[in-house]
């Protein structure tokens, strides 16, 4: 490592130089192999050099690179479809990353009331502990300060209401109102879901004032939950979707899904992107859902959940001095720790497995799909001995 490095220091990066993954395994340039339950912070769903995404980067690489959007785009169309005919939307636009698909979502929602006449509509009602992204408008949609300090006027338009507080959500509602933004499970706020019964009364209020439901999908989307997208368990729709991470398996992409009518604003010269839907982008989101869409693929992804919440809740009970509570959905998993977050991840680390810090003290384990029965066995057990080691730390 570079005694400085030529690296903005924004990120408290961990002193592990990897140089190659295979499966649910990131191995370092020493060889040291790490079982990567972070995968990438929610990206890799089909964990390191799935051979099939390989072979469609490789072949996309071999024709055609890049063409930019003023032309026809039969990547973008094909995934375009798939997308549609798998979800409530009708309409895509394909972006870079989550942050920007989250832009275009805001963008949509706002264009929608301008061009129905009322271009004084565009607040939209986010919650405490989301995250959305690192510009400058989705810093405002999240609401952390800590993000938000020292960027200059924080932008107007979003009002942030305490997590699943239906009466704060009524109060916020003003003729300015565009829409209400939430992740169905929150990922960096500390994985808590939405409640099936909160997310309908959200729906029945945005019906019933004109708003825009837009559901931020960008990590709990794409197979992580159990289902295609989160908003499936749920029993309520969005009309607006931002997407990412999951669905490039680790090429940066990501999506914006509407309906028909929510899109209806979006008109030609209203929003662009160099390189969104990109060839190569548009190749190895094609493979994902070859994947993803597999018969039993999804069903395999919530037995493997249940495998980890039944042995993380056995954890749990052996280990209370460590482990408050286990949270999330399917493979979007949430530790709450009795020890502090960063002990927990710390011990993890030293029995080579991976996972993230996320707020409200948790840590996430975000196992790439493709886990297998074994090898969530194999986590489980290293999870156990990261345990007893903080166990007896304590003791100490
Ligand atoms: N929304 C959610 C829910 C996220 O978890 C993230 C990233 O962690 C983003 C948006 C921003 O995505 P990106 O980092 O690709 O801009």
């Amino acid at each position: 490592m570079a005694a400085t490095s030529p690296l903005y220091e924004t990120y408290a990066r961990a002193p592990l130089r990897f140089e190659r993954g295979e499966g649910v395994w990131l191995i370092t340039e020493g060889g040291e192999r790490y079982l990567d339950f972070a995968a990438g912070v929610a990206v890799n769903v089909l964990g390191h050099s799935h051979p099939h995404l390989v072979e469609a980067l490789k072949a996309q690489a071999e024709k055609l690179w890049h063409t930019s959007n003023l032309y026809q785009a039969p990547g973008q169309e094909k995934l375009g479809e798939r997308l549609i005919a798998n979800t409530f939307a009708d309409k895509v636009f394909f972006t870079n990353s989550g942050a920007e698909a989250l832009e275009c979502a805001i963008k949509t929602a706002r264009r929608y009331h301008y061009s129905k006449g009322q271009p004084d509509r565009y607040h939209i009602i986010t919650f405490e502990g989301a995250f959305h992204g690192r510009t400058i408008a989705t810093i405002a949609a999240g609401g952390q300060q800590k993000y938000i300090d020292g960027f200059g006027p924080k932008a107007p338009g979003f009002d942030q209401v305490p997590f699943e507080d239906l009466d704060a959500v009524k109060a916020a509602i003003t003729d300015a109102t565009a829409g209400i933004l939430l992740e169905p499970v929150q990922g960096e706020g500390g994985l808590r879901t939405f409640s099936p019964e909160f997310l309908k009364e959200i729906r029945a209020l945005c019906d019933e004032h004109g708003l825009l439901l837009i559901f931020d999908e960008v990590q709990c989307g794409v197979g992580r939950t159990g289902t295609l997208f989160a908003y499936m368990q749920m029993g309520v729709t969005p009309d607006i979707m931002a997407v990412a991470k999951g669905i490039g398996g680790g090429f940066p992409m990501g999506a914006c899904l509407a309906t028909a009518d929510a899109a209806s604003g979006m008109v030609a010269g209203t929003h662009g992107s160099t390189y969104g839907g990109n060839p190569l982008a548009m190749a190895v989101g094609n493979a994902v859902l070859d994947v993803v869409l597999l018969d039993g693929f999804l069903q395999n992804v919530k037995g493997l959940g249940l495998q980890f919440r039944q042995g993380l809740e056995g954890l749990k009970d052996r280990f209370p001095d460590v482990i408050e509570e286990i949270r999330g959905r399917g493979l979007m998993i949430g530790i709450k720790a009795k020890v502090p977050a960063a002990d927990l991840l710390q011990a993890l680390r030293s029995e080579h497995v991976l996972t993230v810090m996320a707020g409200d003290n948790v840590v996430r384990v975000l196992p790439p799909l493709i886990t297998t029965a074994d090898e969530a066995r194999e986590g489980l057990a290293r999870l156990e001995k990261a345990a007893e080691k903080l166990r007896a730390e304590k003791l100490r």
